[in-house]
């Protein structure tokens, strides 16, 4: 299902694609930023306006969109193959990512240098949930609470249930899973109609973003913020598209075609939930995966998988422990790996969130927490990149899921370009 919104489609009349306004929109919003600094704060209700609108859809789409494929998929075996299958990937990625982000600040040392010292600052500690705690949680003990929270995890538990007893129920659950289909459609096209918006949002929140942590915040810190940018394109460019030619057999260069839309939305809204509505559709309208695995795989991972995280800890933890002229063991990389692997499961999908997880890592090997506050100031910057990486490793995983089942259109994802 395509329609004229999505990337790559055949235009009706000459216009520009999306992912082209979207651009636009985004070198727009810097340059105002950076020029009327101030006045370019107040832009932000702009960007909100478009990041309320996305949030909107959460709920409704990743419940109905759930169900829906689940109904799809009457073998309930097929279906925790899937969700095994995601699970791992997801953990293997984001593995790879923490090492990618530590052997990038082992070699160019970003911290080593600065003589930082330590100031007293409060610091926002977090202890890790119980392994116990986060199972029960799980599962909602009232659904409907957990859709007026969006708690993800326990909307999806709910959904795979629910559409599990939807299959199981034969003729009499027909009339429920024909409603919840039509209900998915509703929001499929909804998320159309407020992508129409993003180009306007993405300016708002580029304006915003420059003007308020322009380059006198950017400066002092530029070598670690180049670093991380650099260290995620690496990830993207020589993980995942490698794992996509050489596991799935696939060009990675639709794929990174295809990631165009939902990576601008995740850098400029700095969240992948809130991602999310985009990145089902362009996994769907553009990569060919079907209606089963991405309304499954993905949100799955907008919840666990944060390799950009991961890599920024990696990197940060290293530039902290080097600023404060710190000697890391091989034992603390290795707490590093773990600790960061497992947080990324536990970390919110939410802007900033990995600057708070990082406190847990700091914790774990003993660096002085007042190296958050050092991060704090260029974290917005950081969280565009992470949130890019989180986005795409997403929808990565989404596709080795889909081509290993055979639930890939590969006429879809090959298609030609605009
Ligand atoms: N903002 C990131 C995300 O939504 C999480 C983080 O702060 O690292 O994926």
């Amino acid at each position: 299902m395509t329609d004229d919104l999505t990337l790559g489609s055949p235009p009706a009349k000459k216009k520009f694609a999306l992912w082209a306004k979207i651009l636009i929109g985004m070198l727009l919003g810097v340059l105002v930023g950076l020029l009327f600094k101030e006045t370019a704060v107040e832009l932000k209700p702009i960007g909100t306006l478009f990041i309320n609108a996305i949030k909107m859809l959460i709920v409704p789409l990743v419940f109905c969109s759930l169900v829906s494929g689940v109904t799809s998929m009457q073998d309930s075996q097929k279906l925790g193959r899937i969700g095994i299958k995601a699970f791992c990937l997801y953990l293997a990625t984001t593995f790879v990512a923490i090492a990618v982000g530590l052997a990038f600040s082992i070699i160019a040392e970003p911290g080593v240098g600065l003589n930082m010292v330590a100031t007293a600052v409060e610091s926002q500690q977090v202890s890790s949930p119980s392994i116990i705690q986060t199972f029960l949680n799980l599962i909602p003990t009232n659904p409907v609470d957990a859709l007026a929270s969006g708690n993800i995890l326990q909307i999806i538990i709910f959904a795979l249930f629910f559409g599990v007893a939807l299959n199981l129920c034969g003729d009499k659950g027909r009339l429920a899973i024909d409603l919840i289909d039509s209900l998915a459609e509703g929001t499929y096209k909804l998320t159309g109609m407020v992508m129409t918006l993003a180009p306007y949002g993405v300016f708002g929140l580029m304006a915003w973003t420059t003007g308020k942590y322009g380059l006198d915040v950017l400066l002092p810190l530029l070598k670690v913020v180049l670093l991380i940018y650099l260290a995620c394109i690496f990830h993207v460019l020589f993980v995942y598209a490698p794992i996509i030619r050489i596991f799935a057999k696939l060009n990675p260069l639709r794929y990174l075609k295809g990631v165009v839309n939902p990576a601008f939305v995740g850098f400029s809204t700095c969240s992948s939930s809130g991602t999310l509505p985009i990145t089902i559709k362009a996994a769907r309208e553009e990569m060919g995966v079907s209606k089963g695995i991405s309304s499954f795989v993905l949100p799955l991972g907008a919840t666990i998988n944060m390799d950009g995280t991961a890599i920024y800890q990696g990197v940060a933890a290293v530039f902290i422990a080097q600023a404060f002229g710190i000697d890391l063991s091989t034992g603390d990389y290795f707490t590093i790996i773990v600790t960061a692997t497992l947080a990324s499961i536990g970390t919110a999908s939410v802007p900033g969130a990995g600057l708070i997880m990082l406190s847990l890592i700091f914790t774990s090997i003993g660096l002085p927490l007042e190296g958050l506050a050092i991060i704090a100031g260029v974290d917005r910057i950081l969280d565009m990149a992470r949130t890019t990486v989180n986005v795409c490793g997403d929808l990565m995983v989404s596709l080795l899921v889909a081509k290993s089942e055979k639930e890939i259109d590969e006429d879809v994802f090959n298609k030609s370009a605009t």
